[in-house]
């Protein structure tokens, strides 16, 4: 009961144009069913496995988004089902892919993820990367791949200036990129910032998505075993 309680509590808090991911790595089969029945459809995973092993199990109708790092050799796995990628952080990873959207004949969607955060540990391209990937014109070879925004994750810290400092920062980049590149940018409208801990922060900033684990499914103690 306390998960769709969580998850309804939440939505009353939301405005409809902010999308809910609700991150369920290490949380039971079960939980994600509970969340479910309250109509939720939006989840996340950060490990391919898991996420690959949840999607066999669960209703087919459930839009699963891989929030983690996404290794190149793992791609195959997730790329029949995956509804969005939010960790892309190469070329290499894009061009990869390209060739699983073009095996499966579908287009795949992806957000570039920005590196904003002060600790050196945290995955994502750096501002001035994500600008030469539209300079370069890359992306426009890239048929099967849908580049529908960024997503950036701010440091671990209870410093709010300072977290705010960062999502305002990647909500500046999000706009620059919309107003340079017009036509590389027409599903361009995505940006995933916050979490449990800072999300109202990020939604003042201009957040159109947040990822939403222990608010929801309580705290991560053990891990997924199917
Ligand atoms: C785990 C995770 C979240 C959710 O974290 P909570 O603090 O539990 O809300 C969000 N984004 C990413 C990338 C994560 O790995």
């Amino acid at each position: 009961m306390q998960v769709a309680q969580n998850i309804l509590q939440l939505k009353l808090e939301l405005s409809s144009r902010i999308t809910m991911v609700a991150v369920s790595k290490t949380h039971p089969p079960d939980d994600i069913l509970e969340a479910y029945q309250t109509g939720h459809r939006d989840f996340g995973e950060n490990k391919v496995q898991e996420l690959s092993e949840k999607s066999a199990l669960l209703p087919k109708d459930i839009r699963w988004h891989m929030i983690g790092h996404l290794q190149t050799n793992k791609v195959k796995f997730i790329a029949p089902f995956v509804h969005l990628i939010h960790g892309v952080d190469s070329i290499k990873l894009l061009e990869i892919i390209q060739k699983e959207g073009i095996k499966r004949n579908r287009c795949i969607n992806c957000l570039l993820q920005t590196h904003i955060a002060l600790e050196e540990s945290k995955f994502g391209l750096s501002q001035s990367e994500i600008i030469q990937i539209f300079e370069s014109g890359v992306l426009e070879k890239l048929t099967a791949v849908r580049i529908c925004g960024l997503m950036g994750m701010a440091s671990n810290t209870e410093d709010e200036t300072q977290i705010r400092r960062e999502f305002r920062e990647l909500h500046q980049l999000f706009t620059t990129i919309q107003i340079q590149f017009p036509n590389q940018t027409v599903h361009f409208n995505q940006l995933s910032m916050g979490m449990s801990d800072d999300y109202p922060i990020a939604i003042e900033e201009g957040s159109t998505l947040i990822r939403v684990g222990s608010k929801i499914f309580g705290h991560r103690e053990y891990a997924f075993k199917p």
